[in-house]
């Protein structure tokens, strides 16, 4: 499993999981952690038991977002602990970050290429979780989760602590003409996450452009780990969506107050 500098000291436990170690076959092997994937549940729910085991979570308490490549930010509590840990139906509905004040109360977000934002407030002791694939990117869910931060728990942004998960970098991530003017409407030509190869291909860094959403948040530039490894580049280490033609599962971004 990957696990992120920037909180080590803290009281908080945050974790991105690899495909090794768990029971799914073929494509999905083996620690396929999605159940949306057409895996067995049964197995996607003992992969779930053996990742947040090592972390010494419980599972069944995994509180997670519907994620619809949306921008929508829900706030959680210990009402909420279960949901869509064991079933997709029980998730948050059409959310994609989740934010948190409750200690005991896990976060977790599925990702194959998609961007993991991970987020701790050591001033308020508040967390939150982001799934943000090119969509929710685009639409800077990173501010909008670091907002509900603000406006819920009193969060200063520059004390916050943020990290970019594995997944897929600039170096595999083509994307054509619509995407690219999509994100130079976005963030400008001049943003640096563009880069043109041949003809009309561009290659799109996701990483840069979520790292341009934390400091417009108010982020400070020290407090944001990148963890720069690209999914597509490691696909034997990671699920990704491009490396494996869409045929895969889902990683988990997981953090938790303690
Ligand atoms: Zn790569």
């Amino acid at each position: 499993m990957f696990r992120f500098n920037v909180y080590q000291g803290h009281p908080v436990r945050a974790a991105f999981s690899t495909r090794s170690g768990g029971v799914s076959e073929g494509s999905l092997s083996t620690l396929n952690l999605g159940l949306h994937v057409g895996d067995d549940p049964n197995r996607v729910i003992e992969n779930r038991h053996r990742f947040c085991g090592a972390l010494g979570i419980d599972a069944e308490t995994l509180v997670c977002g519907e994620q619809v490549h949306g921008n929508r930010v829900a706030v959680v509590g210990r009402s909420d602990l279960g949901r869509g840990a064991l079933d997709r139906a029980s998730a948050i509905p059409l959310t994609d970050a989740l934010v948190t004040a409750d200690p005991g109360v896990p976060l977790a977000a599925f990702f194959a290429d998609c961007v993991p934002l991970l987020f701790y407030d050591p001033g308020q002791h508040v967390i939150g979780l982001a799934h943000a694939g090119w969509r929710g990117t685009e639409n800077r869910i990173g501010l909008e989760t670091v907002r509900m931060m603000q406006e819920r728990f009193g969060v200063e942004p520059y004390r916050l602590l943020a990290a970019i998960g594995p997944s897929i970098g600039a170096c595999c991530y083509p994307v054509g003409n619509e995407v690219r003017i999509r994100f130079a409407a976005a963030f400008g030509a001049d943003a640096g996450i563009l880069r043109q190869t041949v003809g009309e291909a561009w290659m799109l860094d996701l990483w840069a452009a979520n790292r341009l959403v934390l400091l417009e948040a108010g982020l400070q530039p020290e407090n944001i780990e990148l963890a720069g490894v690209c999914t597509a580049c490691h696909s034997t280490q990671y699920f990704s969506y491009r490396a494996h033609n869409g045929q895969t599962g889902r990683q988990a971004a997981l953090i938790t107050l303690e």
